[in-house]
């Protein structure tokens, strides 16, 4: 008898970096995740290295940037591909254009339209030592709804129609079959998780996961289908080793490496590039904006379940800057809270990352009832919840009720001017009765509103969190 041994294939990967790619904390960031990739390389030839998406938003130098570092790393490390994550849209277009035109590694997705045609390159075909690899890319569908503002020029498909039709035709091409997704293990608004699609779509070996910035211990094996994902912000390396016999993939093992500074050099040209990034984007960022000698609450479980100190600065900014009669903001867009102490225009940039514009709507008094009551219809943890400026309602069994703006009864027949945000006034968190307002982009970046109304009110001695919105 003849006894056939199989090709090692070792499987790298990466997820939700997220701008995450310097050392922070015990984290050695991108650097040294390098080190650690070149030495599985050394060990193994047949190595793949990949990122399941969101590699925008989240640390301001990165941010201001347009994510040109952490691609630039990527390029370095000779990463293979990237699932398109659903923060791939935070930006308009022209951006992911740039992104795309830099990386020397394909953004996969498979499951994006435009005008009828895939968006966005679908798969690869590649050959590891002598190993057959087709990796094909799919974004959550929950991305039309999350990333509102620039996702709704795309048309979402079903993943799982979309995997149905394409997965046939990659087994035909290849040994192993590969999903890079970034569709999480949590439940989601729209379309199905990685766990649904592995479920419902026979032929994916391998499902290399991100969104919900889960940490595997193990993989998760469903339907002949390994799953793996690592995490966050590049604080894990995920390690799949598989054997290939013929087109039969087995699993050997897996492991999140943790990416301890500590413990691992990091690359001296990683490193460096990185540290010439950091400063090109840092400087702007160290200048002190003002001062507070309270902490300004904004941590997602609180300013997503009631009104915060943080969440009324933002809107009592928001009428400062446009002389509107009241303001509206979505707490999900609030994204750090800010300690006491001087408060530089790096924090602030933290705790609103997304770039958002001022705009101003007129609103009849109607539909002024209705969106207080769309707010009083939303559950903790959800960032449609309303942070407010120059009105008071009370919530009670989720009807708005005992609204006053700016101290007087709502009036019916009034017509406000409401400040809100971009992302809000073009119908994003099911606000879509904003969607058909009329108004204007008053082309003010909400940060830098925010930066001005803290100098203007600085030193922050106290301010008041509660008594706006007043939920019973
Ligand atoms: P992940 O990193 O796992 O993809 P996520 O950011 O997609 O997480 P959440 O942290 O729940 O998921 O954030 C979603 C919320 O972020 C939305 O409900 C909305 O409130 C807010 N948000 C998303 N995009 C924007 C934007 N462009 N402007 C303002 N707020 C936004
Ligand atoms: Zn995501």
């Amino acid at each position: 008898a003849v006894f056939v041994m199989g090709q090692k294939l070792t499987i790298l990967h990466i997820n939700d970096t997220h701008g995450h790619i310097w050392p922070e904390g015990d984290y050695g960031g991108l650097a040294a995740i390098t080190t650690l990739v070149n030495q599985v390389r050394a060990e193994n030839p047949n190595t793949l290295f990949l990122h399941a998406g969101d590699i925008n938003t989240g640390v301001p130098e990165s941010d201001l940037q347009d994510a040109a570092p952490d691609i630039v790393a990527l390029n370095l490390m000779k990463l293979d591909a990237m699932a398109i994550g659903n923060h791939e849209f935070d930006n308009d277009a022209s951006v992911l254009a740039k992104q795309m035109e830099i990386a020397n590694f394909p953004f996969l997705s498979a499951n994006i339209y435009k005008d009828g045609e895939p968006a966005f390159q679908e798969y690869m075909i590649t050959e590891v030592g002598g190993i057959k690899v087709a990796i094909v890319g799919f974004t959550t569908q929950e991305t039309e709804i999350l990333e509102y503002l620039y996702a709704k020029d795309y048309e979402w498909k079903d993943v799982i129609e979309v995997a149905k039709e394409i997965i046939p035709e990659l087994e035909a091409q290849a040994d192993i079959v590969i999903a890079l997704t970034h569709m999480g293990s949590n439940p989601v608004l729209a379309g199905p998780n990685s766990w649904e699609l592995a479920k419902a779509v026979d032929g994916i070996d391998v499902i290399v996961d991100g969104h919900s910035h889960t940490f595997y211990e193990r993989p998760e094996i469903i339907n002949e289908t390994i799953i793996v994902s690592a995490g966050e912000w590049a604080k894990n390396l995920g390690k799949l080793e598989l054997e290939i016999v013929d087109d039969t993939v087995i699993f050997v093992s897996f492991r999140n490496l943790p990416v301890i500074a500590e413990e691992i050099e990091p690359d001296f040209a990683v490193a460096t590039v990185l540290d010439y990034f950091k400063k090109a984007g840092g400087e702007a960022l160290n200048i002190v904006v003002g001062e507070t000698a309270i902490r300004l609450e904004g941590d997602r479980g609180v300013v997503r379940s009631q009104d915060t100190n943080l969440g009324y600065l933002i809107c009592d900014a928001m009428v400062w800057k446009t002389g509107a009669d009241l303001a509206l903001t979505n707490s999900g867009g609030i994204r750090a809270s800010i300690e006491a102490g001087p408060i530089t225009y790096r924090d602030i940039l933290t705790v609103l990352p997304f770039g958002n514009t001022l705009y101003v709507l007129e609103v009849p008094g109607t539909a002024l009832r209705e969106i207080l009551q769309y707010t009083a219809t939303r559950e903790a943890g959800q960032g449609a919840m309303a942070q407010v400026s120059g009105v008071t309602y009370v919530i009670e069994n989720k009807e708005a009720k005992d609204i006053l703006v700016n101290g007087e009864p709502i009036d019916d027949n009034k017509l406000y001017k409401l400040a809100t945000n971009n992302y809000l006034a073009s119908g994003g968190d099911g606000y879509e009765i904003l969607a058909g307002l009329s108004g204007y982009d008053t082309g003010f970046v909400l940060a830098d509103v925010v930066v001005e109304f803290v100098g203007e009110i600085s030193p922050i001695t106290s301010y008041p969190d509660s008594g706006r919105i007043t939920r019973k």
